[in-house]
């Protein structure tokens, strides 16, 4: 097909919004590890995940058969009011760049919450809902997460306690606000309402807090409440499993159009937005029908892939969650204060990590005025004021597009655009004055986060 044949957006109807989830964990040929109870060191069970997650979530987080698993009607019917979300076909960008290369991202931020994280949030409210539960906790850092769960919360009359990490509620205050005005309670972490928080007081007094810790003091919420669960943004296999929804979406409308990637990009946080993009493609990769070429985005200042270790670690900074096998700096990692808010985790989603470790797909580490400069050009230049987290793969994506001009190669680039920066301009006044530096750790720091890896025969 032409390339005028192919428009601007590339829309989906309603009823092309995909009727089931896309399973990795089926696909993979070697499964990754399973989750450890940090006390017996034995695989976890069922029965241990379902004192702190939804059984529905863990049933799925467990399932390595099915490659399909269908998407409850009233799940899609949430998602028919802000899916299909556009896949945009960048050819302003591709002008601005003067590069051959053909350009596409697939655009999130069309909802309220901002960013892809609805695509779970309202699949694990609906199973918390499903199962009689009254109420539901989980942790947020930057806020998207918190926001798109008080949504689908809210959509489904559950309760919701926040903990939101100590700097980002001061940061950002209307995101506080968002949320409350879905009904959520939004807790400033570390705070004196669980154990876990008053610890964290008591050893690192005036602490701005961090993902980890904010985990912590959710998951000890939940299991000491009746009738509550926690709800995690990403990182576990059935959130990357929800996320399929956006690789799927993808595929189709590529597929419409005859167009066919030779690399997809995408930011890395805890990895759900990138396992979700890259599902179907990477699936057709394994089986042998692609060769696509995967690259996670990082930043520099939180480089669990690149600079990490495929070790077994515990999911939050108190040590009370189980253990995961994933790239990892270590629980006891506390990144330097950036703006990859949402990107500045300690470990990485098994699922990626293990596709990484076996060499389907590269990790990049990107520095964060890199990143900003990237955003700022991209808005200018495509209208949309992206993520501060987004833009760690619009810097590859351009990278990559720029090296095509070099080479006079063709190639056709997809990203993920995960979201809209209304939240983050604290970080675009920081861009703008100049005032922003980048903050990559020594070697020195990651042995103090590695220092922290539980010592167990597994690692040695
Ligand atoms: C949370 C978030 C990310 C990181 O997502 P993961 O799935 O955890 O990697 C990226 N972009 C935006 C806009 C986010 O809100």
């Amino acid at each position: 097909m032409s390339k005028e044949a192919i428009p601007y957006k590339i829309y989906l109807s309603e009823s092309e919004i995909p009727k089931e989830w896309y399973n990795l964990n089926a696909v993979m040929k070697t499964k990754h590890e399973p989750f450890l109870n940090p006390g017996t060191l034995k695989p976890c069970t069922k029965e241990e995940l379902s004192q702190v997650f939804c059984d529905e979530c863990v049933e799925q987080e467990l399932d390595r058969t099915h490659l399909h698993i269908e998407i409850p009607e009233e799940i899609r019917n949430f998602y028919k009011m802000y899916r299909p979300s556009p896949l945009v076909r960048a050819y302003c960008l591709e002008k601005a760049l003067g590069t051959p290369a053909k350009i596409y991202y697939k655009f999130e931020g069309n909802n309220t919450s901002g960013s892809h994280k609805l695509n779970s949030a309202v699949a694990q409210a609906y199973y918390a809902k499903k199962q009689g539960l009254k109420s539901i906790t989980t942790e947020t850092g930057a806020g998207q997460w918190g926001t798109a769960l008080s949504m689908a919360a809210a959509y489904f009359g559950l309760d919701l306690t926040v903990y939101m990490v100590k700097v980002s509620s001061e940061q950002k205050p209307q995101r506080r606000e968002v949320m409350r005005t879905y009904g959520a309670k939004v807790i400033a972490s570390p705070s004196d309402t669980t154990e876990a928080g008053r610890k964290i007081l008591k050893e690192f007094p005036g602490t701005g807090g961090s993902l980890g810790c904010a985990i912590s003091e959710a998951v000890e919420k939940a299991v000491t409440t009746d009738s509550c669960r926690y709800v995690l943004g990403s990182v576990l296999d059935h959130v990357v499993l929800h996320q399929s929804v956006i690789g799927q979406e993808c595929k189709a409308a590529m597929e419409k159009y005859g167009i066919e990637p030779d690399m997809i990009i995408g930011c890395c946080g805890g990895g759900s937005n990138f396992g979700g993009l890259i599902a179907p493609f990477m699936g057709d990769k394994i089986a042998g029908k692609n060769n696509i070429d995967f690259v996670g985005v990082e930043p520099a200042s939180c480089p669990s892939l690149t600079r990490g270790k495929y070790a077994y670690d515990f999911c939050d900074s108190a040590k009370i969650t189980p253990l995961a096998k994933m790239y990892t700096l270590g629980c006891g990692f506390m990144p330097a204060p950036n703006h990859a808010g949402g990107l500045r985790y300690h470990g990485m989603s098994p699922i990626v990590s293990a596709l990484y470790n076996q060499g389907y797909m590269r990790a990049v580490a990107v520095e964060q005025t890199k990143v900003f400069e990237a955003a700022e050009q991209f808005a200018r230049i495509e209208g949309i004021l992206p993520a501060p987290e987004s833009s760690h793969a619009i810097r590859v994506a351009m990278d990559e597009a720029l090296k095509c001009k070099e080479t006079g190669e063709a190639k056709t680039i997809l990203f993920g655009l995960t979201g809209t920066g209304y939240f983050d301009m604290s970080a675009y006044k920081q861009y703008n004055d100049g005032t922003m530096t980048d903050q990559i750790p020594t070697d020195a720091d990651l042995e103090r986060g590695f220092a922290s890896l539980p010592d167990i025969p597994q690692n040695r």
